[in-house]
């Protein structure tokens, strides 16, 4: 009988984070943000528990990548900040 372990989902990180993952991590976490509920956080996007999969995932690809949560705000605010 087949058992899933759910503290074993998380997305595989790319090997080297280019870009084109910097920009759609960028997206995953700009879309997958917290909505207030009874219970708690839940993402707005799948209605998991917030930080959800592709929330937690998208952070550690900009992290891995090096910006720091300030400039993950400023990117998602429309700015812009230079990327090595
Ligand atoms: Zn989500």
């Amino acid at each position: 009988m087949e058992s899933s372990d759910e503290t074993t989902d998380d997305l595989p990180m790319p090997p080297y984070v280019t870009t084109e993952d910097v920009v759609f991590a960028l997206r995953a976490v700009s879309v997958h943000t917290p909505e207030q509920r009874p219970d708690g956080q839940r993402c707005r996007k799948d209605e998991a528990p917030h930080p959800c999969r592709l929330h937690r995932w998208g952070r550690r690809v900009l992290a891995k990548r090096g910006l720091t949560d300030g400039q993950v705000q400023t990117l998602l605010s429309g700015g812009t900040v230079a990327l090595r």
